[in-house]
C-alpha cells in the first residue's frame, strides 16, 4: 500500500478482509468478517466463515473495478477511538499540531474533543485542513475555554450569555469551563443549552465550594472532566476541603498533594449520600470523563517519568516542560515522596469505585487523556487510560465501548461514529493482536512477549488507523514522529536526562 504521509484513500470501494470485529456497542468479538466501505461510509458488514474453517471466496463481497482490498485476516478491528479530553499541543510544551496529531492517529485515535486551546478560529482552521485531508489529523470537536477572546472579564450573567452566543456563532461545538461564580455558570450553561451546544468542566478548587459537579449537572453541563467537584458534591461533614492553613493554590505541590487527600473526605462508597449523588447524576444523563492517567504520576512518579516511550517520542521541549518547576503547570513534584504517593493510591481507589459503579448503574463513562502534562505523552497516554479503566473494574469490552460509542454519544455523534455499523463513517483501528486480552498491544511500542523458542519479541502496536475511509500505516506515522524528535535533539544536542542529573 501507499505509504504516503497523507494516507491511502478514500476509495470508491474498500473491502477489509477477514477481521475479528470488536464493536463499540458491547458485543463480543465476532469473525471472520469482511467490511465493505464506499468512500467514507460503511456499506456492508458480512460474516464470511467460521473459526478454523477455510473461507470460501465465492461467498465473500466482490471487489468492484477500481476498488481496494485490505487483507486483515485474523486481525482485530475496532471502531476508531474517541479521545474526549485533549489539548492540541501547546506553546509551553513546544508540541506542534503535526506532532500530536500523528501520535494520536498512530494509536487509533480518530476523533478528539479539544477542551481548551488558543482559540476557536485556530482550532477550526486545523479541523478544516484535517477534514480536507491536507494534513494527517483526527476529526476535531472543539470546546472553547470560557471567556477566550473576550476583552473584559465575564463578570455578569449578561456578558456571559453574550460570550456564549458569540462562541456558537464562531462555530465552536461547546464550552470548556474551569468554574465561575454560580450566577455566571447558570447563565452560561443555560444559554449554551438553548443553542444546543455541549459543555465540559474541570471544577477547579477556586470556585468549587459554591458550585460543584451536582450544580453543574443540574444546570445542564454535559460532561465533567477529571474528578474535581465530585468529592465536594459528596461531602457530608464539611463544606470545604480540609486545606492546611498555609496552603497556597498557586503552589502546585500544595495543590496536588492536598488533592490526593480529598476523596477520603467525601461520603463513603455505597453510603446513603454517596448513592443519592450518584443516582442524581445518572438521572441527569451526565457523562464522566475521568482522565485517570493524567494523575498517575501522583501515585507512581517513577513509572510515569521512566515510561519507555519518552526516549524515542518525547520532544526535548516537552521533556523540559515536565521537570519539577514552580512555573510549569502539572510539574508539582517539588518534594514528592512515599507519603504523597500512598495518599494518591488511596485516592484512586475511592475514585475508581465511584466511576465503576456509575458505569454499572448505566452511566456513561468516556475515555480522555489530557496529554502533554505530567509525563503523559499523546497517544500512549490514551492507551494507559484504557488500562486504568480496567483497573477500575471495567470489562475490556466495556472499556472499548467507553473509548468509542460512549464518546460518540457524549459528543452527540452517536449516529455517525463510535461503532462499526452500516451507514456510519469508516473510522477503524486495526491491530494484529487481541486487545481484550492485553490492552498493552495498543501501545505504539507494543507489548512484550516471550516466544515458544524463548525469544523476547514485541507484538502489536496499531497496524492501521482508518479515518474517513483513508488508510494510515500507524507505524509509519510513529516513525515520522521519531524523526521529528531526532531532528530536534540533533539541533539542540539534547539528551533526555532524569531530573536533577547533570552530565
Ligand atoms: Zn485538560
Amino acid at each position: 500500500m501507499a505509504q504516503s504521509a497523507l494516507g491511502d484513500g478514500p476509495h470508491s470501494q474498500l473491502i477489509i478482509r477477514g477481521v475479528m470485529l470488536i464493536n463499540g456497542n458491547g458485543a463480543p468479538p465476532q469473525g471472520p468478517i469482511d467490511i465493505v466501505v464506499e468512500n467514507n461510509i460503511i456499506k456492508k458488514i458480512e460474516v464470511v466463515g467460521y473459526p478454523g474453517v477455510a473461507i470460501k471466496d465465492s461467498s465473500r463481497p466482490q471487489l468492484k473495478p477500481g476498488g481496494k482490498e485490505l487483507d486483515c485476516t485474523g486481525m482485530y478491528l475496532l471502531p476508531g477511538f474517541v479521545d474526549m479530553h485533549v489539548h492540541i499541543g501547546g506553546k509551553a510544551q513546544g508540541a506542534s499540531p503535526e506532532y500530536v496529531f500523528k501520535l494520536w492517529m498512530a494509536h487509533g485515535v480518530t476523533t478528539v474533543r479539544e477542551v481548551g486551546g488558543p482559540g476557536v478560529e485556530w482550532t477550526l482552521d486545523l479541523r478544516k485542513k484535517g477534514d480536507n485531508h491536507e494534513i494527517v489529523a483526527p476529526r476535531i470537536i472543539t470546546h472553547t475555554f470560557f471567556g477566550t477572546g473576550s476583552d473584559k472579564p465575564l463578570s455578569t450573567p449578561e456578558l456571559a450569555r453574550a460570550w456564549v452566543r458569540e462562541n456558537a456563532k464562531k462555530g465552536a461545538d461547546g464550552i470548556k469551563f474551569l468554574g465561575a461564580p454560580p450566577e455566571i455558570m447558570s447563565a452560561a450553561l443555560d444559554e449554551n443549552k438553548k443553542l444546543g451546544l455541549h459543555s465540559s468542566c474541570h471544577h477547579a478548587q477556586l470556585n468549587v465550594a459554591r458550585w460543584n459537579v451536582l450544580h453543574s449537572a443540574r444546570a445542564g453541563l454535559t460532561t465533567m472532566e477529571h474528578w474535581y467537584g465530585l468529592p465536594e458534591a459528596l461531602f457530608e461533614d464539611r463544606t470545604v476541603q480540609d486545606y492546611p492553613l498555609d496552603y497556597n493554590y498557586n503552589n502546585e505541590q500544595h495543590r496536588f498533594e492536598e488533592a490526593g487527600r480529598l476523596w477520603k473526605q467525601a461520603a463513603k462508597p455505597y453510603s446513603e449520600h454517596w448513592n443519592a449523588v450518584l443516582d442524581e447524576l445518572l438521572g441527569l444523563d451526565f457523562t464522566l470523563d475521568p482522565t485517570f492517567n493524567i494523575y498517575e504520576a501522583s501515585r507512581d512518579l517513577h513509572r510515569a517519568r521512566r515510561a519507555e516511550w519518552h526516549e524515542d517520542y518525547t520532544l526535548p521541549s516537552l521533556w523540559d516542560f515536565y521537570q519539577p518547576s514552580k512555573i510549569s503547570h502539572g510539574s508539582y513534584w517539588h518534594d514528592w515522596g512515599t507519603e504523597q504517593e500512598v495518599a494518591w493510591r488511596e485516592n484512586y481507589k475511592l475514585w475508581m469505585i465511584f466511576v465503576n459503579e456509575y458505569k454499572n448503574r448505566g452511566g456513561r463513562v468516556t475515555a480522555g487523556s489530557d496529554s502533554g502534562f505530567i509525563f503523559q505523552l499523546y497517544g500512549f497516554a490514551y492507551v494507559r487510560e484504557l488500562e486504568l479503566l480496567r483497573e477500575a473494574g471495567f470489562h475490556p469490552l466495556e472499556i472499548i465501548r467507553s473509548a468509542t460509542l460512549n464518546g460518540a454519544e457524549a459528543l452527540g455523534m452517536g449516529d455517525k461514529i463510535g461503532s462499526v455499523t452500516v451507514g456510519k463513517l469508516a473510522d477503524f483501528v486495526v491491530v494484529e493482536e487481541n486487545p481484550l486480552k492485553n490492552l498493552k498491544v495498543l501501545y505504539g511500542t507494543g507489548a512484550v512477549k516471550l516466544t515458544e523458542d524463548n525469544e523476547v519479541v514485541r507484538v502489536g502496536g496499531v497496524k492501521y488507523t482508518i479515518k474517513d475511509g483513508i488508510i494510515y500505516d500507524a507505524k509509519a506515522l510513529l516513525n515520522e514522529v521519531k524523526d521529528m524528535v531526532d531532528t530536534e535533539k540533533k539541533k539542540l544536542n539534547y539528551k533526555i536526562l532524569q531530573p536533577g542529573i547533570k552530565e
